[in-house]
């Protein structure tokens, strides 16, 4: 669905990502993984088009429709909002478009609430139910459990792999813990500026440079 080739982004003199591929195939569940600043959210950038590449490519497959939930959002949270509204924001959808969303991902009863009123888990939901709004075959989740406690993050991602079952969209979503995301993503790509690793989430958490990249040591150690 989804393709980086040998992409560099660079940033003034910094290169914070070098020579990065990966394919997001209709379907499955992928998961970026990486430390605070190893270029997680860029590599989704990149993808999507919104940052200059200096070296390599990107292709996606033709008239893909894509559900995109940044890290960093445009609107403020506080705003005096409903939650339908929202969901209107910035194309207007049907009353019943909305209602079937919000029902997607379990929260069918908040839409006349204000997004300021919201719960954590509540409000990850709301931004995931309007990226579903477009039908899409890939979601794009840039740390989707931010904010979330532990169970609040297993619940959240245990719901995306009921929406990746009910809808066929494909996910590709970061995360910086393992252990959150192992049973939900079919394959893992350890990122520190680079691709140090990537496999099943079992084959990466006992693969040495991830163990070395999250500080964890070597196991039986
Ligand atoms: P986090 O876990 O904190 O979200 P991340 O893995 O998503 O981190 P990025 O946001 O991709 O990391 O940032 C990677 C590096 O690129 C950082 O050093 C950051 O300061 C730098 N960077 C990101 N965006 C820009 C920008 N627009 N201009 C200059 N530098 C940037
Ligand atoms: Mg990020």
């Amino acid at each position: 669905l989804i393709a980086a080739d040998h992409v560099c982004v660079r940033f003034g003199g910094a290169e914070v990502l070098h020579e990065v591929s990966l394919a997001v195939k209709p379907g499955e569940i992928v998961t970026i993984l990486g430390p605070n600043g190893s270029g997680k959210s860029t590599l989704i950038r990149a993808l999507l088009g919104l940052v200059p590449l200096a070296h390599g490519t990107v292709s996606r497959a033709e008239g893909l429709r894509l559900g995109y939930v940044p890290q960093k959002l445009a609107v403020d949270r506080s705003m005096p909002l409903t939650v339908r509204r929202f969901l209107s924001l910035p194309t207007r959808v049907s009353d019943a478009a909305a209602a079937a969303a919000l029902a997607r991902v379990g929260v069918e009863d908040i839409g006349q609430r204000q997004m300021a009123a919201l719960s954590g888990g509540q409000f990850q939901r709301v931004l995931l139910a309007r990226a579903l709004l477009s039908e899409p075959q890939l979601l794009i989740l840039d740390e989707p459990t931010q904010g979330l406690d532990q169970p609040g993050e297993a619940a959240f991602y245990q719901l995306i792999e009921t929406v990746r079952h009910q809808t066929g969209a494909a996910v590709l979503m970061v995360s910086h813990d393992l252990h959150v995301v192992m049973a939900a993503s079919d394959r893992v790509i350890c990122l520190n500026g680079h691709v140090c690793c990537e496999g099943t989430p079992r084959v990466v958490s006992n693969a040495p440079e991830y163990r070395a990249l999250f500080g964890l040591g070597t196991r039986g150690a």
